[in-house]
């Protein structure tokens, strides 16, 4: 094609093989930089339009575009497009009859291509990557590349190799990395993974204008019902709930199709159920589909409605793509985060059986040589149970402490994987403490997720639609007005907080409230109520005490408090749990005193203030030395021995039992196993 530079030419491409009118915001950016030979990492959400940025550079650069991408199903649906353009596509996957890939290499060849996809599995048959390279590469295109991350939630190891094949590979030909989903630390991942040559880096459009988003404490048996209650509301569908386990989503679409078309969607289920359930809801045949987090990767339906969460997400990330299912048709969609304490026990069970100990990882490597042996095997010959050794095995060959071949015979790798593996391990804790930060913070929900995701310039502005800009927009979010005593305590903050830069949380209640009438859940539940009025602003803050990192939050004033004066008072809404219309409480406006009785029997649910006895504080203190000992032993932060909230929960309730030691938010049953003993012991009188 002739001179790419020319604005027209472009313009002229992405009309007439393409068939759209305009470039959407930054394609046009990413495909000049691209066309200039630029290597790139494009960062943009799912349904920005990622695919144009390589294929109409490709086709201006002219030779074929190699792109590699995780899913069958993905490269499927994308040659299928292309072929549909007219456009010369071959891919090659495990999928496919031999035939069809031997003649894919030879039109490769030839360079009858213009698009060849392959798994990346692909690259480590032999003699694969030298043919490639004799071929002419116009770029290289590497989708959803977060999966290269071993930070990333999709983490494929045959990912990580890339890297290794791509100087052979290239010759001059760009390099581009593309995904939705990439933290600034991700980010930084891909492109040393990759080796990129000098990165322009394009990181934008975050910010979704129609997505309404709502965190709220919902206990977990009132979960069905609320999610029922919603739903039942047919301008609320078409909708995807998803559930924390298969169990729950084959419960939840049980329940609902009682009165709506709904189906369950999981990884237990088989390839033909999943296929079914995925058209059908495309369809609009089922109006729910209740899925744990495999469902959607290929899903491309406009008006979906509603996201339900029903339990926490593990990671921000993936939270954010399932919740971007939601309106992509820009009509205004809602988004039901639900949380509660008992989220993060569950929680901790998935980070244990998913991040195995250390010491499973050693026992699978000890029993590997240089010599090739099954692994069947060694599973037979293993003290762990089978999936317990698979697990261990799979993360070992991730960090190179095993080489598995295509006969399945293991030989022993490298010993660097210790290292590597506690880092991600405790990455994926830090990951869900992120979470749990976004549930409890009254920022912008969006702003604060587009922050998260490294668009800083972009993270400043409120959206005006979720549960903290708009409190009395809320659906399933109950807030109700505050009292006389409250407003006054608002006042009195104001009135401290006057004098000083900032305070910390603790410290501004142990000032204004030194009886302790309210717990600390109430007065957190005031500031929420103030920043959400814009009287105050809050700002998480930590600093390290005896080698462990404590968090607070500092309060300050904004200009607005600064002005507040006794007189009329403006409105504080406090979050108050979920609408009674959905199994909770009074809704808003009602009247206040019916809801003392329901606020009371909801307080026994959670953990009050914690006061310790001098036996507990006792237990405590030793619980304490122990968990320094232990992380200093294992090489990892205090935290991830045992979280602060444990060790408060373990010294008030001091088990005597393992199964009353399992009932200890934060003790999964792979922590009773591996420290269940010497926690016993030291709660012991
Ligand atoms: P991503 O990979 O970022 O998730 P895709 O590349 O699959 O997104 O594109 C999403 C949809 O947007 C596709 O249906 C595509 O055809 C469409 N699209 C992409 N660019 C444009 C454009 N400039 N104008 C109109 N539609 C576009
Ligand atoms: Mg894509
Ligand atoms: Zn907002």
């Amino acid at each position: 094609m002739t001179t790419p530079s020319n604005p027209e030419n472009l313009i002229a491409v992405l009309r007439t093989v393409f068939g759209f009118a305009h470039f959407r915001a930054n394609q046009e950016a990413v495909c000049r930089a691209a066309i200039a030979g630029r290597d790139l990492l494009l960062v943009m959400p799912t349904g920005a339009g990622k695919s144009l940025c390589y294929q109409l550079p490709a086709l201006v650069l002219g030779g074929t575009a190699l792109v590699i991408s995780p899913l069958i199903s993905l490269m499927e649906d994308q040659a299928a497009k292309l072929a549909a353009l007219g456009l010369r596509v071959a891919r090659i996957h495990s999928g496919m009859e031999r035939g069809a890939s031997r003649q894919a290499c030879i039109d490769y060849l030839q360079g009858n291509l213009q698009f060849l996809f392959i798994a990346p599995e692909r690259l480590r048959v032999p003699g694969f990557a030298e043919m490639l390279a004799k071929g002419k590469l116009a770029l290289i295109a590497i989708d959803e590349a977060h999966c290269i991350s071993q930070w990333g939630h999709d983490f494929r190891p045959d990912y990580r190799m890339l890297g290794q094949y791509l100087p052979d590979l290239r010759g001059g030909a760009p390099v581009l990395a593309l995904t939705a989903t990439a933290t600034p630390s991700v980010q930084a991942d891909i492109l040393q993974q990759l080796g990129m040559v000098k990165p322009e880096r394009f990181i934008h459009g975050f910010r979704r204008e129609n997505l309404a988003i709502e965190v709220v404490e919902v206990p977990v048996p009132e979960r069905p019902r609320a999610i029922c209650g919603l739903l039942g509301d047919e301008r609320r569908r078409p909708a995807i709930v998803y559930a924390p386990s298969r169990k729950l989503a084959e419960r939840l679409a049980e329940e609902l199709s009682v009165s709506i078309p709904a189906a369950a969607y999981h990884a237990g289920l088989d390839a033909a159920t999943r296929e079914r359930v995925q058209t059908a809801f495309q369809a609009g045949e089922l109006e729910v589909v209740v899925a744990t987090i495999a469902f959607g990767m290929g899903i491309d339906k406009a008006d979906i409605r509603t996201v339900i969460h029903a339990g926490l997400p593990s990671t921000l990330e993936g939270y954010y793509q399932e919740i971007g299912r939601a309106g992509r048709d820009g009509a205004l969609s809602r988004t039901y985060l639900m949380h509660s304490y008992a989220d993060q026990r569950t929680h901790d069970f998935f980070l244990n059986r998913d991040y195995p100990p250390v010491g499973h990882l050693e026992q699978v490597f000890r029993a590997l040589g240089e010599e090739p042996r099954a692994v069947d095997e060694l599973r037979g010959a293993s003290k762990l149970g089978e999936e317990e050794f698979d697990k261990a095995l799979e993360k070992l060959e991730i960090h190179g402490g095993a080489r598995v071949d295509f006969g399945g015979n293991v030989t022993s790798g490298g010993t660097g994987w210790k290292k590597t593996y506690a880092v991600q391990a405790k990455y994926r804790a830090e990951q869900f403490e992120k979470v749990l930060q976004f549930t409890t913070s009254n920022e912008c929900r969006m702003a604060a997720l587009v922050r998260h995701f490294g668009d800083v310039a972009d993270a400043s502005r409120a959206c005006g639609i979720c549960d903290a800009c708009d409190p009395a927009g809320a659906v399933l979010r109950l807030f109700r007005r505050a009292t006389a005593a409250e407003r006054a305590l608002a006042l009195a903050i104001t009135g401290e907080l006057r004098q000083v830069d900032y305070k910390a949380t603790g410290t501004l209640q142990r000032a204004l409230d030194p009886a302790g009438k309210l717990n600390r859940k109430e007065f957190d539940g005031l500031l929420d109520a103030m920043v959400r009025a814009r009287l105050i602003e809050m700002e998480d803050a930590e600093y390290e005490k005896d080698g462990e990192v404590r968090r607070f939050r500092k309060v300050r004033l904004t200009k607005e408090g600064m002005e507040l004066r006794p007189g009329p008072v403006v409105e504080l809404l406090i979050g108050d749990g979920m609408v009674e219309e959905f199994g909770g409480r009074v809704a808003l406006g009602a009247t206040k005193k019916s809801s003392t009785a329901a606020r009371k029997s909801a307080k026994k649910l959670e953990a009050g203030p914690a006061r310790l006895s001098e036996e507990g504080d006792a237990v405590a203190a030793r619980l304490k030395e122990w968990r320094a000992t232990e992380a200093k032993r294992l090489g990892v932060p205090a935290y991830l021995v045992m979280h602060d909230r444990t060790l408060t929960a373990l010294a008030l309730a001091r088990p005597a039992n393992p199964k009353q030691l399992l009932e200890i938010v934060g003790m999964g049953p792979a922590k009773v196993e591996k420290f269940g003993g010497a926690i016993l012991g030291l709660c012991k009188p």
